[in-house]
């Protein structure tokens, strides 16, 4: 009979060969920084891995794979660790950490990058707009681009120049089996299409090539606020005028209470308001003429929409989502912003009871819906909107009760539902992964698993199950 002491012994055994050979560092309960290696950003996720592998290369991961292969033991892959559900942490299994890899390669004559898998988005924008160029990601500057990537990406530019994934000409993984392989169109074009949208299930990805886009460094763009009181006139007006939007405007409404930042007039801290956040990728003199009427509309408390270097614009979110406040999500995409939804919306943003609370609606459409929907796996290029219900509190105290008025909120929205950004979804089963694909993308995507991954070996994710 095998015991547990046994089993121990012979792990240690196999944690020692790795160690050996092992270019990045091995944490493991005890070590000094074992409690800082094992957080994440969602304050809510509290789990104990047996090793944490902080990886320096492709080589470490290589041989972080065939370690977990030898000792059967779960692996999560952390790259941002930005993940909501906590994937990239686990109990009692290795994880297989990237965020030590932060190499950037700028090729500003060809307008490419080559960015390594631990790289975050406001470490890539800062390398990019050096040369006045930008790849388009997300909205908080300490999200990992290798998540965000994997899953699609949207964000302040994705108008006018597609998702993150749109940019995406080739990666570099490892796979279930330790071993390296490139995708993109030529080379394994199949796992290519799969890494597009569906990418932690196929394995890890080390390195990614993107194309770059010609960006400022200065935009137009910022925030403009009205009581939330006002809500159902600011978004009936909003609607209407965002249909004759050029691509390059991008919108995100928000509904939360005014953080106390330095740039915000006291008076007007914790105030509940609807917000219209601009982005505009293109000529600043275009971008006042076409955010007038917006700006004109009804009586805002506060107009800190600008022109401004476009990554002073990518980090005005970052204080409002920091690492270790507790959060949860519910989200959905919608078609559009029909009465009911925006009656819905307006109704459920004054009901929420945390001052921390903020929650977005992102406006797609423009370059992400003129991709072809079966081009990647991504799924729900013609959708309107993104919706994302998110109830954050600083600490445990009074978080049960903004995740219920998340739950009943988006429970509320549910006949408008379309599908779901899989990078929103939290841990809600195999029927919400199916919906972020659609049927049968998803068993495309199960086909693609059973190649690449027929053991379900990277199963700590918004899981494709090859069975
Ligand atoms: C504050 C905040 C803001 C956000 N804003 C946006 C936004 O504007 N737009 C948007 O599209 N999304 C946004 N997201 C969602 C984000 O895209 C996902 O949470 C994404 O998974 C984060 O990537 P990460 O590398 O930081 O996460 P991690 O937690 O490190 O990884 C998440 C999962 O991705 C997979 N993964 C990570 N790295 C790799 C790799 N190298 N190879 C293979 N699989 C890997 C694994 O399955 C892992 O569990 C935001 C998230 C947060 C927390």
């Amino acid at each position: 009979m095998i015991t547990k002491a046994a089993t121990a012994e012979a792990q240690n055994r196999e944690i020692q060969a790795l160690r050996s050979d092992f270019g990045g560092t091995l944490v493991v309960p005890g070590d000094e920084d074992y409690d800082i290696a094992r957080k994440i950003w969602n304050g809510s996720i509290d789990r104990h891995p047996a090793i944490i592998a902080r990886c320096a290369g492709v080589a470490d991961v290589m041989a972080a794979v065939k370690f977990a292969r030898q000792s059967g033991i779960p692996v999560a892959v952390r790259s941002g660790g930005h993940s909501f559900p906590g994937y990239s942490v686990c109990d009692d299994g290795l994880v297989i950490d990237l965020s030590l890899m932060k190499g950037i390669s700028v090729d500003p004559d060809a307008r490419t990058a080559r960015v390594q898998a631990g790289v975050l988005l406001g470490e890539l924008d800062r390398e990019t707009q050096a040369f006045g160029l930008a790849v388009p990601a997300g909205i908080v500057t300490h999200t990992g681009i290798a998540g965000l990537t994997l899953g699609g990406g949207i964000g302040w530019l994705m108008r006018k120049f597609g998702l993150t994934i749109d940019q995406l000409l080739s990666v570099d993984m490892v796979t279930a089996g330790g071993d390296f392989v490139r995708a993109n169109d030529r080379e394994n074009a199949d796992l290519f299409w799969g890494v597009r949208g569906a990418g932690g299930n196929f394995g890890i990805v080390t390195e990614f090539e993107f194309r770059l886009n010609p960006l400022g460094p200065i935009v137009m763009a910022g925030p403009i606020l009205w009581p939330m009181t006002d809500s159902p006139q600011v978004l009936r007006f909003y609607r209407e005028w965002i249909k004759e939007a050029p691509d390059e405007l991008s919108t995100i409404v928000v509904h939360r209470c005014v953080p106390p930042l330095p740039e915000i007039p006291q008076e007007l801290f914790g105030k509940p308001v609807v917000v219209i956040a601009c982005c505009y990728a293109g000529p600043v003199e275009e971008a006042e003429k076409v955010l007038r009427p917006m700006k004109e509309f009804g009586s805002p408390v506060l107009d800190l929409c600008f022109p401004k270097q476009f990554v002073a614009h990518q980090s005005m979110f970052d204080p409002s989502f920091p690492h270790g406040w507790w959060y949860y999500f519910r989200s959905a995409n919608l078609a559009e912003l029909t009465d009911g939804v925006i009656d819905i919306v307006a109704e459920n943003a004054l009901k929420m009871t945390s001052p921390l609370t903020a929650f977005p609606i992102f406006q797609l459409g423009g370059a992400i819906a003129r991709v072809d929907e079966d081009e990647t796996a991504f799924g729900g290029r013609s959708a309107g909107y993104v919706i994302n219900v998110n109830a954050t509190t600083a600490t445990a105290e009074g978080f049960d009760k903004e995740c219920e008025w998340s739950r009943n909120f988006w429970k509320a929205l549910e006949p408008y539902h379309t599908n779901v950004y899989v990078n929103f979804l939290m841990e809600e089963g195999e029927e919400r992964v199916r919906q972020a694909y659609g049927a049968a993308k998803y068993d495309r995507l199960k086909a693609l698993k059973r190649k690449y991954d027929p053991d379900n070996f990277f199963r700590l994710n918004q899981n494709i199950n090859p069975s």
